[in-house]
């Protein structure tokens, strides 16, 4: 047995993470009426380094897929507007409901990725946390014919699928194992510094915009607001990195005043979270017998809140492509995601670099605005196919 302590059972898919992308590919394929298993090394119900802003085509996916009521129940504020603070002007921008999506949303991760997670399990999924992916087994031609997990305790196991997809996050080890080549480079990163308040009134996104600083204010969960301070990732190593309270209240001070002298009323819940920020990329997100989503195929910066609504984008690309079979199905799956993401990359990319002046970070934000559009019209026109959305009860 190659050394290994058992064999398991043959899967049409597997899935390495089960978080936005990997749980929800888990769910979709599982409902197509695949075999799927799912396996994460992290624990289930955990939180992640990340923001959690929902944009509406993230949240489209929610409703269609039947889990936004979930997603409410768990007392999810809905956000009715996004307010863009810039030096010169306020942009207070209202969200109209459309397409069954009647707010934005951001849940906390411990409650969007267990939603997901539950979803995935209720379709038919196995799902298995605490296992973590050791390799890839190949067959002829280097086609990947399944998995190689290791358990918490040291075992070892290998299973057979007929397709392994990597939802592995940004250092995707399902990416470099098989050495995806990377088809799209970012230039910049911003870094980023978040915490929870309690306390904290906030109706709405608030993005404010400083001069190579950004910041914002995010209603979640528990009647907390997730406040968060961005700024290059230069910046962040020399300036803030060695004590990163005090950087997180300057940059809030330099880019929001008015909402850092607010925080003086408000009370941190837990301590505060650093991402040092790491250049964007697309891959290519498919090969023989293997396939990547979410931040293992495509990560960009985090600065325009948009990682997560991608992930559940691609996720339905990707398990529509599994479902329909072969390999040109998973060479339109690239198209379809490049086609949808390129231009919402570069200008993210440009965002990044917080080297912008206010009249072209302006135009940035229309141009963003508008590829937001058009992912949401191409989401809206691929459900449109298939009528009214899901609807499943636990
Ligand atoms: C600071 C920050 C702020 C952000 N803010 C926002 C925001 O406001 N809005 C937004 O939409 N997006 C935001 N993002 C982006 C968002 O977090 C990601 O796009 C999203 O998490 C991608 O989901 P994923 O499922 O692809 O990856 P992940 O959420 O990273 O999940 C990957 C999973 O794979 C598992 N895994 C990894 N390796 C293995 C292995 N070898 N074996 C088994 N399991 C493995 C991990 O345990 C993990 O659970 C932010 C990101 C950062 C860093």
């Amino acid at each position: 047995m190659n050394g290994l302590d058992r064999v398991e059972k043959r899967y049409d898919a597997v899935v390495v993470g089960a978080r936005a992308a990997g749980a929800a590919t888990a769910m979709l394929l599982a409902r197509r009426g695949l075999r799927v298993l799912a396996l994460d090394r992290g624990a289930y119900g955990t939180d992640t380094l990340s923001t959690h802003a929902l944009m509406r085509a993230g949240v489209l996916q929610l409703a269609r897929w039947g889990l936004l009521e979930r997603i409410e129940a768990a007392g999810t504020p809905r956000v009715r507007r996004t307010v863009f603070h810039y030096p010169d002007e306020v942009l207070d921008i209202p969200i109209k409901p459309r397409n069954g999506v009647p707010a934005l949303f951001a849940p906390r991760r411990t409650v969007l990725d267990r939603v997901l997670v539950d979803a995935a399990v209720e379709a038919g999924a196995d799902v298995r946390h605490r296992v973590r992916l050791a390799d890839l087994l190949r067959g002829g031609g280097g086609r990947v014919e399944g998995v190689v997990l290791e358990e918490a305790g040291g075992a070892a196991c290998s299973v057979r699928a007929g397709i392994v997809i990597g939802a592995d996050g940004l250092r995707s080890t399902v990416a470099s194992l098989l050495g995806a080549p990377v088809t799209r480079q970012g230039r910049h990163a911003a870094a980023s510094i978040y915490g929870y308040w309690s306390g904290l009134d906030v109706d709405g996104y608030h993005w404010h915009w400083g001069p190579e600083v950004a910041a914002g204010a995010i209603p979640t969960n528990g009647g907390e607001v997730l406040v968060f301070a961005g700024v290059s990732a230069r910046r962040f190593a020399d300036e803030v990195r060695l004590d990163v309270p005090r950087g997180y209240r300057r940059l809030l001070a330099e880019a929001a005043p008015e909402l850092a002298e607010r925080l003086g009323d408000a009370r941190l819940v837990g301590s505060l979270h650093g991402f040092p920020g790491h250049p964007g990329y697309l891959r290519r997100p498919s090969g023989p017998g293997w396939a990547l989503v979410g931040d293992a195929a495509y990560f960009k910066d985090p600065i325009t809140a948009h990682g997560i609504s991608d992930a559940l984008r691609d996720a339905e690309l990707l398990a529509r492509a599994v479902a329909q079979g072969g390999d040109g199905a998973l060479a339109g799956y690239e198209a379809a995601r490049d086609e949808l993401s390129t231009r919402l990359f570069d200008v993210t990319d440009r965002i990044a670099s917080v080297g912008w002046d206010n009249a072209e970070l302006k135009a940035l934000h229309q141009l963003l605005s508008d590829e937001m559009k058009r992912e949401v019209a191409a989401l809206v026109s691929l459900h449109g196919e298939e009528g009214e959305p899901v609807r499943r009860t636990a």
